[in-house]
């Protein structure tokens, strides 16, 4: 039986084998409970005293509000302490090391943030006058140049806000080359079966019919079963390299040069840059257009929905597609094409992706993050974050099923499967105990190729000495599992919230308040 207490909320129910676990207000320690906003405040309440609006004829043009909006009212450290307390329950790349695969949640260095922050960039009008803010065009335009240099294209397009909007970008300007060269019937964009659910949905937003291309024992594209299909009614592929297996795709140029000679172009998911940067030019391996995750490679923030920022670098040919607007420079000065130019470049733009520029925050960051590194130190990265995966993948491949690992080292992720795992007993299993062990899980069921698939990726901010507790940690979660202890079916047990039924939580969220039935307190 729970109780509800003076606030409305229920303490958390005793697991069994817990004796003393409760607590008056819920709370474990300094593990606060938090209720909803709406328990807390209450619509009699105000924490602002306003003097009274003088009486005046209302504008509204009889829609005037006419019932109270039923908003809670709290006082000014309430508030704080609500959003303080809530934040505290979310875990955070600076709290601690990240695995979730495809992710990169490298560290944000606090360089990035100082100089995002310099008020000439930071409280900059997206309409200033070009005269007036030369730096910031310096910014964008000196990043595009590494950018393209990096990638060993020929341009790129700055303003994707993210990876899935990059994607975008190019499959648009694929389809804009293709239009003006009277190609309407080529509509099928091959999809590895390994790729990023983005990629099968932005072909599909973009008018293309999506059709898989199976993987090899091996985790790689089939170029045979590629090959076979390629033909007049393909527009090109969506590839993804390194791919979600962690593996490097080594036949990517004779893909390339087929899609070429069948009249298709190559779209590259460049999510995994951060394994070749420096080591690897996308544009050697005849790839026509690829998006940049900044919020990945090059550091800037991610998660949360925060803002990311996609550029897509472009090869040639496909350069007069894209779009609109970008950053030139004449002599010393700084100014923007707006509209369809007559020169090579965006000849024949397919219009705009955003109203702006893009995100000017992130360039700062990412610019930032290169100028720091150098180049030397890029490519340093690459390989840092390759040697930390390949040592998370040998320190656990005598406990976790590696189906790759015979075939060689990994990129800068390491996979797991459950094949191994006793009767009853899966991936997620493993990854709620690491929360017990106060690490964020992997990323858990994807790629789909791999059964019950577990993708770690480190990257190279993390220490030897991190890598060690992590990997004690992960092994004996999967020791755990695989001894068939049955506390693992109902981790985590430490956690605020317990296992929870994720698949009700993700296809029916309750996302409106209901004022509890005082019935309910009697429970
Ligand atoms: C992260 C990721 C994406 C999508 O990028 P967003 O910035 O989240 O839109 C696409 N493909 C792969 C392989 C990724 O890892």
């Amino acid at each position: 039986m729970s109780t509800i207490n003076q606030s409305g909320w229920r303490p958390t129910t005793p697991q069994a084998g817990e004796t003393s676990g409760q607590t008056f207000t819920g709370n474990r320690a300094l593990m606060l409970e938090e209720p909803l906003i709406f328990e807390i405040g209450s619509t009699e309440t105000t924490g602002v005293d306003f003097a009274e609006a003088p009486s005046g004829k209302s504008r509204l043009a009889g829609l005037d509000r006419s019932k109270t909006i039923g908003l809670p009212g709290l006082s000014e450290p309430e508030a704080v302490r609500h959003y303080t307390r809530l934040s505290r329950q979310n875990y955070a790349i600076d709290l601690g090391l990240f695995p979730l695969g495809s992710c990169t949640m490298k560290h944000n260095p606090r360089l990035n943030e100082r100089m995002a922050r310099l008020p000439g960039f930071a409280d900059l009008h997206p309409l200033t006058p070009v005269d007036a803010c030369q730096g910031a065009f310096e910014v964008i335009h000196q990043l595009a140049h590494w950018l393209v240099a990096l990638t060993g294209m020929h341009s790129v397009a700055m303003s994707p806000k993210a990876g899935a909007h990059g994607e975008l970008c190019g499959v648009l300007a694929i389809r804009a080359a293709l239009d003006a060269k009277g190609e309407q019937a080529r509509k099928v964009l091959l999809v590895p079966e390994s790729a990023h659910g983005t990629n099968p949905a932005t072909a599909a937003f973009a008018g293309f019919t999506v059709e898989d291309i199976p993987a090899t024992e091996a985790g790689r594209v089939n170029l045979e079963a590629l090959k076979t299909r390629l033909g007049p009614d393909v527009a090109g592929v969506m590839i993804t390299n390194p791919n979600t297996c962690g593996l490097f795709e080594p036949d990517m140029k004779a893909i390339s040069d087929a899609v070429h000679a069948a009249g298709g172009y190559v779209y590259c998911d460049g999510a995994n840059f951060n394994a070749i940067v420096g080591r690897v030019r996308p544009g050697d391996l005849g790839i026509d257009a690829m998006h940049i995750n900044l919020h990945k490679t090059f550091s800037t923030p991610h998660g949360g929905g925060g803002p990311g920022s996609g550029p897509v670098v472009f090869s040639e040919a496909l350069t007069p597609y894209a779009p609109l607007p970008f950053v030139e420079k004449n002599g010393d000065h700084f100014h923007l094409v707006e509209e369809e130019t007559a020169g090579e470049h965006h000849a024949s733009s397919f219009g705009r992706m955003v109203a702006f520029h893009g995100q000017m925050g992130m360039f700062t960051r990412a610019l930032t993050y290169i100028l720091s590194h150098g180049a030397d130190g890029l490519r340093q990265v690459a390989e840092d974050s390759v040697l930390n995966a390949n040592y998370i993948l040998r320190s656990m491949e005598d406990v976790l099923d590696a189906p790759f690992a015979k075939s060689g080292p990994c990129m800068h992720e390491a996979i797991f499967s459950d094949k191994g795992l006793p009767e009853g007993f899966s991936t997620i299993d493993v990854a709620k105990g690491l929360i017990d062990e106060g690490f964020h899980p992997m990323t858990v069921y994807f790629p789909l190729v791999v059964h019950g698939a577990m993708l770690v990726e480190p990257t190279e901010t993390e220490s030897k000495a991190t890598l060690d507790q992590f990997i004690g940690a992960f092994r004996s979660v999967a020791e755990r599992a695989k001894g068939g202890d049955l506390a693992m079916k109902s981790a985590p047990h430490f956690a605020p919230r317990r296992r929870l039924d994720e698949t009700l939580a993700a296809r029916k969220p309750v996302l409106v308040y209901k004022e509890p039935q005082r019935a309910e307190a009697a429970e």
